[in-house]
């Protein structure tokens, strides 16, 4: 029976997040704005300095939802690399596809619509793997990890952005908490009119590991020479592993 009870609040997550996301995709790039003062554009640049996209590089970006991660990289690597955008949701590819084509960058990106934790991708053949503000959206982390490490070439590195669940200052902790718990449901309200699927965002984020018990998950996944960068006073972090 516990084991039939797992199985159920993993399907419940999962259709969760596939409905907040259904919901939220047309105003998605605008809350993110709203919600983050556009930090979120500083912490997604930071990710891309890091990375270092070069020519022919071929990135996947998984929870790549409306493409953020993706333009970026291509502009970075001056129109030559390859993106492979990988999302569960259908309605956040549509909003990116829509993105690209406005910027001409259709023919240098693969959409596919799949789960981080089976990809549809043979073993060793990307050089990079990013996945911004989507892992915590997974039910079972470990398994998108792995599965990250799989497909990944030697010497490919894994580059992963996200929120901490709590702040190093415990007053500025507090403030954020309030922040989260009052202002960005209300914003959610407001502009995307819908209360409770960003009440689920801040839940998920207060749910998710801290980034030294994230680090150790990743060095059991495999990954070696593990870091993370903490960013806006640690509101979210850049984790970073090789696969050598
Ligand atoms: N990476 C984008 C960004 O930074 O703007 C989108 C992040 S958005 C907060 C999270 C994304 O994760 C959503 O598009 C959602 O559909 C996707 N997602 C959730 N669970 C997933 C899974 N198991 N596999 C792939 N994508 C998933």
């Amino acid at each position: 029976a516990w084991f039939g009870n797992e199985r159920v609040a993993e399907a419940d997550k999962a259709r969760r997040v596939h409905d907040v996301f259904a919901k939220v995709a047309s105003r998605y790039d605008l809350m993110n704005d709203f919600m983050s003062g556009g930090l979120h554009r500083l912490w997604k640049s930071s990710l891309i300095d890091t990375l270092n996209p070069r020519p022919g590089m071929h990135l996947l970006d998984v929870a790549g939802g409306t493409g953020d991660i993706a333009f970026r990289f291509l502009k970075g690597a001056k129109g030559e690399g390859h993106v492979t955008i990988l999302d569960i949701n259908d309605h956040m590819l549509a909003v990116g596809r829509d993105r690209a084509e406005k910027q001409g960058l259709v023919g240098r990106i693969d959409w596919t619509c799949g789960d981080a934790q089976s990809l549809p991708l043979p073993d060793r053949t990307v050089d990079a793997y990013s996945i911004a503000f989507g892992i915590r959206n997974v039910t079972k982390i470990p398994l998108a990890l792995a599965e990250a490490h799989r497909v990944l070439k030697f010497g490919g590195r894994f580059l992963c952005l996200e929120f901490c669940p709590h702040l190093a200052v415990p007053f500025f902790d507090r403030l954020y908490a309030r922040y989260s718990d009052v202002v960005i449901p209300r914003l959610g309200g407001l502009v995307a009119k819908d209360e409770p699927s960003y009440r689920y965002l801040v839940e998920s984020i207060r749910r998710f590991p801290a980034p030294e018990t994230f680090a150790q998950m990743m060095r059991d996944a495999g990954f070696e020479t593990v870091t993370h960068r903490l960013m806006s006073g640690g509101v979210c972090a850049l984790h970073s592993g090789w696969k050598l």
